[in-house]
């Protein structure tokens, strides 16, 4: 049977990190599907819409086809059933992470025993990147060149003028 896992986020944008993440978890699953959440999203304001967002995920796994992207808005577990699969992956940066993620797992667990949720250390290059702070660098004028893939560059490109026509680092 295919093993499949989800890796849920605001991915707004998707960083390096993100790909770092799903390139672990396709050592050990058939299939990893890049959740974009609606309602966290929301909250967090954000700065990409969400089909932008999926877009954009789509672009950057567009030669790795054990890679789907999709959205969802409401409980995770629920689009876990929905999907079939038990796993979900997610990633600790810092032991800043830490407190979150793990209260995040047991409240899931407890919304649906089965699920399962695996914790993924991203490469020590990537340990301090985030996408709010992709988002605060590229508006302030940064360069974020190093931070993500092209297809974020050239979508951070239409809406800041600085990085219009930027190849990553
Ligand atoms: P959140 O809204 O929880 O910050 P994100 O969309 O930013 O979600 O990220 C989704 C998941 O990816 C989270 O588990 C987060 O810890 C993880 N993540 C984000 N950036 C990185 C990174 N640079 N390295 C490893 N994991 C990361």
């Amino acid at each position: 049977m295919k093993r499949m896992a989800i890796y849920p986020g605001s991915f707004d944008p998707i960083t390096r990190g993100h790909e770092d993440l799903v390139s672990r978890a396709l050592t050990f699953v058939d299939e990893v599907v890049v959740a974009v959440a609606h309602r966290r999203t929301q909250a967090k304001g954000g700065l990409f819409s969400i089909p932008e967002r999926v877009a954009i995920i789509e672009e950057v796994f567009a030669d790795e086809p054990r890679v789907r992207v999709a959205e969802f808005d409401g409980l995770l577990v629920d689009f876990a059933r929905q999907l079939g699969t038990h796993m979900v992956v997610r990633g600790l940066r810092a032991v800043s992470d830490f407190e979150y993620e793990f209260q995040m797992a047991l409240m899931n667990r407890q919304l649906w025993r089965e699920l399962e949720t695996i914790f993924l250390a991203p490469d020590a290059r990537y340990s301090y990147l985030s996408a709010s702070l992709v988002r605060e660098i590229a508006a302030l004028g940064g360069n974020v060149r190093g931070c993500v893939s092209a297809p974020v560059l050239r979508a951070l490109g239409e809406r800041y003028p600085h990085l219009a026509g930027a190849a990553p680092e």
